[in-house]
């Protein structure tokens, strides 16, 4: 029989045996962990989230000629489509610019042609503003369009049936037009956006499209798919 401080010697000495065969395995599964995110990290895997549902960028009041242009590029870039409210007189002066964004798979939506925000007195010059740029939209793409951003979002559900137009308004509206604070813009916009979100903002301004860019990296990343506002409400 062992006396009692020899126990506790052989006692403390497989305690030590247990311990360090408990270490070696620890660090080969670390190790193989590792190799395993070494894998995944190589094809490409890593950073691909769960599907978080559609969501729409708008940009309205364009197109503009230097800040469109660019936010094509980038939008290109990571094949991303978006819809454009454009109003028919900016229609009329940059026709090229429409039609590239028509061409590259965006939705071209109505803004009226002067900007013309529907009040109780002014209906009928309303109507004609729809139509009139209904009519350039028609001829600078070649496609009808029957989706309507109406300015300041006043609108009158009769247009609908008068004109087969359907209003598109919006959930997230980070207010790009009143700050060149790029960082703000996107924070706002990543705070507020969820799936099926509508988000307003304007193709006018340098910070916007820098904004926006960032945005749709950083939400697609997290899983989210941009498309054009038609495939939110009907689908
Ligand atoms: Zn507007």
């Amino acid at each position: 029989m062992l006396k009692g401080k020899k126990w506790i010697a052989v006692l403390t000495m497989l305690l030590f045996a247990v311990a360090l065969t408990f270490l070696a395995r620890e660090n080969e599964n670390a190790k193989r962990q590792e190799a395993w995110s070494r894998t995944v990290a190589d094809s490409g895997y890593e950073d691909e989230e769960p599907y978080k549902g559609k969501i729409a960028l708008t940009f309205d009041d364009g197109p503009h000629p230097v800040c469109t242009p660019q936010l094509l590029d980038g939008l290109k870039k990571r094949d991303v489509q978006v819809t454009f409210f454009v109003t028919g007189q900016n229609v009329e002066s940059y026709p090229d610019i429409v039609k590239r964004a028509s061409e590259e798979g965006h939705l071209i939506g109505n803004h009226t042609f002067h900007h013309v925000q529907l009040t109780a007195a002014n209906s009928d010059e309303f109507k004609k503003e729809i139509i009139s740029t209904n009519d350039i939209i028609q001829e600078v793409t070649g496609k009808e369009t029957s989706f309507i951003r109406p300015p300041y979002g006043s609108w009158d559900k009769k247009y609908e049936k008068e004109l087969n137009m359907f209003p598109v308004l919006w959930d997230v509206d980070p207010l790009d037009w009143c700050s060149t604070n790029v960082d703000k813009v996107v924070r706002n916009v990543l705070s507020h956006t969820k799936e099926n979100s509508i988000i307003l903002m304007h193709d006018s301004y340098d910070s916007t499209v820098t904004a926006a860019l960032q945005i749709v990296d950083i939400l697609k990343a997290e899983g989210y798919e941009f498309v054009t506002v038609d495939e939110i409400l009907f689908d």
